[in-house]
């Protein structure tokens, strides 16, 4: 009875940057399809749009972004960046590009 409640959040994010991906902001394929799990500003047209990024480079862009826009504390930011975005797709393998 209680499963429906694990389903809590519906949300998407983006596998590379690791951002929420609301409808819109999906990245697309070769074909010209969404891409399900990549936002527009990460993967275009079936590629990543910046395929020399590396984990600690976007690391570094995430919390310069939540520090910024989120206001997020340093730390805070450090912490959560260091935890989501090593489990993201794009790095789990440990380096970029392994789509
Ligand atoms: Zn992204």
């Amino acid at each position: 009875m209680a499963n429906e409640k694990e389903q809590k959040e519906h949300q998407v994010r983006c596998q590379s940057c690791g951002q929420r991906i609301f409808p819109g902001y999906f990245g697309t394929e070769q074909d010209g399809s969404e891409a399900k799990e990549w936002c527009k500003m990460c993967y275009l047209n079936g590629a990543f749009t910046d395929p020399d990024m590396t984990l600690e480079k976007m690391i570094a862009a995430s919390i310069r972004f939540m520090t910024h826009n989120l206001k997020f504390s340093d730390e805070q930011a450090e912490v959560l960046t260091h935890s989501v975005i090593p489990q993201l797709k794009r790095w789990r393998g440990g380096h970029g590009n392994g789509k």
